[in-house]
């Protein structure tokens, strides 16, 4: 035997924020006193209105298989959900219930892409579409973009991008990890390539509620019954209500689109798990403006309290972020410094210098296809934002005037 290993398990690169997440928890386990900023995941508990929908489930005996692609009254509600809340059409049986969005992007890579197709990603991008493209032996066609068009791809640089080979362009608004939001024009612009070049657009839209400063988050499903049939509309309930770990994503896609990504699901993972689609259920149904409301001005006092409290610190330029709950912070007057004999050469050495030094566990930007940023979650509270800005300070202090 060769290989123990497929090429594509060789192949596979672990996720650097699930990675970073569990060494920061891991230090702490052993008693290192490390502040979080790595994990994008609500710190905020579940609410009881979908905890109740998964206690009702249990015990009326909702324990058994589903369809693969979900109950009908979840795929009715996100159905209803899309419609009202998006400006969305697409019919229950146009809905797939996945493991996660995470899942639901996978089953729609693994349905749309085949080895050698390319795939126009705008970075920094979220570190999942590119290696999940890879998977698929597909090829990742970054379009970068940076603070000075906020984070934002050019149109001329996207329609570049694109060649005979294109099969599908990701768009994420809001951005993780910049907090990009896309506005209307960008939306049009991005709509036009698909229709002209006839490309599948990938939505993932799971930040939708939180935009701030009077932004506002449009779907570009909505522009028109011609791009919403080219469209693909990835969303979930792990950030809109703080439900990471039941792991329930969901898409919305042309009829095709969603009986191909179901038949892999067949094969794959089946329904997802059935109480939790019941708690989604719940969720989606108790879901009213008062808990977005809430969620929102929660997060956008503490992305606040860390833009301001990173752009207090000579050698960190922080954009402020329009979406999401991440800061994107630019690091590169930290590189080329010198601390204890060591250069800081990548903003993977300045997160390590951060763990290390300040015990603030951050996410390089390298995994973001960013390298000269790191990615700082704000899903957490106050205390711990102004805790870890403070030792991010004293420790980037020394090193400033260490060299
Ligand atoms: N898309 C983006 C942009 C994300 O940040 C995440 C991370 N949670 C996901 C999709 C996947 O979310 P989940 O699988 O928890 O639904
Ligand atoms: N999406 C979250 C993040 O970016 C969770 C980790 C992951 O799934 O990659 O941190």
């Amino acid at each position: 035997m060769q290989n123990a290993l497929s090429e594509r398990a060789r192949q596979a690169q672990p996720s650097p924020t699930l990675a970073l997440t569990a060494r920061a928890q891991e230090l702490r386990q052993r008693g290192i006193d490390v502040l979080s900023f790595t994990a994008g995941e609500p710190d905020f508990d579940t609410p009881d209105f979908a905890k109740a929908g998964a206690l009702e489930a249990i015990h009326a005996g909702y324990t058994k298989y589903t369809p693969t692609p979900g109950i009908l009254p979840l795929r009715e509600a996100i159905s209803e959900k899309l419609e009202r809340e998006n400006k969305l059409r697409y019919a229950p049986d146009q809905i797939v219930v996945s493991c996660g969005a995470k899942h639901a992007l996978f089953g729609v890579f693994m349905a749309i892409l085949d080895p050698g197709d390319e795939v126009v990603i705008p970075t920094p991008c979220w570190v999942s579409y590119p290696e999940q493209a890879r998977l698929m032996g597909a090829i990742p066609i970054f379009v970068p973009a940076d603070e000075t068009t906020d984070f934002l791809p050019d149109y001329d640089a996207l329609r570049r991008a694109i060649s005979p080979r294109t099969k599908a362009i990701v768009l994420n608004t809001p951005c993780n990890p910049t907090g990009a939001v896309f506005g209307r024009k960008q939306l049009k612009e991005i709509a036009s390539l698909a229709l002209t070049h006839n490309l599948w657009i990938v939505a993932d839209e799971i930040y939708e509620h939180l935009v701030y400063d009077g932004y506002n988050h449009e779907s570009i499903g909505a522009l028109g019954k011609e791009v919403l049939n080219r469209t693909i509309t990835v969303n979930g309930v792990s950030k809109s209500f703080a439900m990471t770990g039941w792991r329930i994503g969901y898409l919305g896609a042309p009829l095709e689109i969603a009986r191909a990504v179901s038949r892999l699901q067949d094969q794959m993972t089946s329904n997802a798990c059935t109480i939790a689609q019941y708690a989604a259920l719940a969720a989606l149904q108790n879901a009213n403006g008062e808990w977005y409301a809430t969620m929102r001005a929660t997060y956008d006092q503490r992305r606040r309290l860390m833009v301001s409290g990173l752009n207090s610190v000579d050698g960190i330029e922080c954009w402020t972020p329009r979406g999401a709950f991440y800061a994107f912070a630019n690091v590169r007057q930290l590189l080329g410094r010198c601390y204890n004999g060591r250069t800081l050469e990548s903003s993977a050495d300045v997160a390590e210098f951060l763990l290390s030094e300040a015990r603030v566990a951050t996410v390089p930007g390298e995994g973001f296809c960013a390298p000269g940023y790191i990615r700082l979650s704000y899903a957490t509270s106050e205390a711990v934002i102004e805790a870890g800005i403070q030792r991010i300070a004293e420790a980037v202090g020394k090193l400033m005037q260490a060299s």
